[in-house]
């Protein structure tokens, strides 16, 4: 008998993973030079660690409240209102959560109905639209292209609107293109949300890792706006802490009710561990944060000239640590060229079609790696490149 028939119809109606296969590829071979993953490399800051061993030998074991520790609650809070001017109440309006990935879950099911739509900017993360099926709803993929440097438009958005549209889903600093938005660019979705009375989830995890001129705008600190979005963030990517798996959501107090209602019978709480280094993560962090962006930066800068070299088109991502050149003039799809590269020179990054179909044309090369690494796959794709490019 074949199981599969009684596999749920929405876990059947995810596509799987495109960026899975490269990764077997690549386990088999050796030697291989990884721009894949979106993943520091640094590991956890010594003084959060020891937080957490601290925690440990003091014997905190145990599970926390549903919503998570008070005081990581407040020390969110503290920053928020620091850095973007928004104030939340961390009793009534934060959730701790297992990662960004569990929050984003949480804010999907909590506000999506049967046959709702969800407007994502395209090219997206791998797991929103996944998500949006799982919540039961129908994902909208909405085109954004390089000549707009990867940031989404009123007008964009105005073209896919329908009245089943009831959720903007949005990332920014974004995973793969390194978009960042302007202030300005994010007032007009703003009353574009209002006008259409949309609900925002807005995933803010790279909200640290803005390079230049760039600044982060916080969506719910716009006018009229904290009530409308759910905000989400996590230390992952800013404290290098992808293994500890924490996060958490914002947003009023009955939304994050409804989104706790699910999480204490599903996950209970964050773990306790992750927590505590949470805490000392937003209280002593930050200079060893910077530190780490000042490097992302300095790689950021060495793989743009390098690409540009090579004579790939290339927009300068300002944000994450992603870059997302365009391969059309090699001729070569882009799983084309991800395959091709992989297997000849032993390079492995993620054809940009993974993250919707307007990534069809560019691959995405994570810079979380270092100058050496980077340098010697730059000799690489360029060995690969000159052989195709018309
Ligand atoms: N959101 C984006 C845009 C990401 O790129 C990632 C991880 O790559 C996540 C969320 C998941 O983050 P977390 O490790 O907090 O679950």
């Amino acid at each position: 008998m074949s199981w599969s028939k009684r596999i749920s119809p929405s876990v059947n109606a995810i596509a799987p993973s495109g960026i899975r296969r490269f990764f077997d590829i690549a386990a088999e071979m050796e030697d291989v030079i990884s721009l894949g993953v979106g993943e520091p490399d640094f590991i956890t800051p010594w003084h959060i660690r020891e937080s957490c061993v601290y925690g440990l030998e003091q014997g905190y074991t145990a599970y926390t409240a549903n919503r998570g520790l008070l005081e990581l609650r407040e020390e969110i809070v503290r920053l928020l209102l620091r850095d973007h001017q928004v104030s939340y109440d961390p009793k009534k309006e934060v959730l701790i959560t297992v990662g960004v990935s569990e929050a984003l879950d949480l804010a999907l099911r909590t506000v999506v109905s049967p046959g709702d739509e969800v407007l994502i900017p395209e090219p997206c993360y791998v797991s929103y639209k996944a998500c949006v099926t799982l919540a039961g709803g129908n994902p909208i993929g909405v085109p954004t292209s390089i000549e707009n440097e990867f940031r989404i438009t009123v007008e964009d958005l105005e073209k896919h609107l329908t009245p089943k549209t009831k959720v903007l889903l949005i990332g920014y600093p974004n995973n793969p293109t390194g978009a960042v938005m302007t202030k300005e660019g994010l007032l007009e979705i703003a009353k574009f949300a209002e006008a259409h009375d949309l609900i925002v989830i807005s995933d803010e995890i790279y909200s640290n890792l803005v390079y230049g001129d760039a600044v982060h705008t916080c969506f719910s600190a716009l006018p009229n706006m904290q009530d409308r979005t759910i905000l989400l963030n996590g230390f992952s990517k800013s404290y290098a802490m992808t293994g500890w798996r924490i996060g958490y959501a914002l947003a009023n107090p009955e939304f994050i009710s409804a989104m706790t209602k699910i999480h204490q019978y599903t996950m209970l709480c964050a773990p306790i561990t992750a927590q505590i280094a949470a805490v000392e993560a937003l209280r002593h962090g930050e200079s060893n944060m910077k530190k780490m962006v000042a490097e992302y930066d300095r790689r950021r800068h060495l793989i743009l000239d390098g690409m540009r070299n090579m004579g790939l088109e290339c927009f300068e991502p300002k944000g994450a640590f992603y870059i997302f050149p365009c391969i059309k003039n090699t001729g070569l799809s882009s799983e084309e060229f991800a395959e091709q590269l992989l297997r000849s020179e032993r390079v492995a990054l993620v054809p940009g079609n993974a993250f919707g179909e307007s990534g069809e044309g560019f691959v995405r090369c994570s810079y979380a790696t270092s100058v050496s690494k980077i340098s010697e796959a730059l000799n690489r794709i360029e060995n690969f490149v000159k052989k195709h490019i018309r």
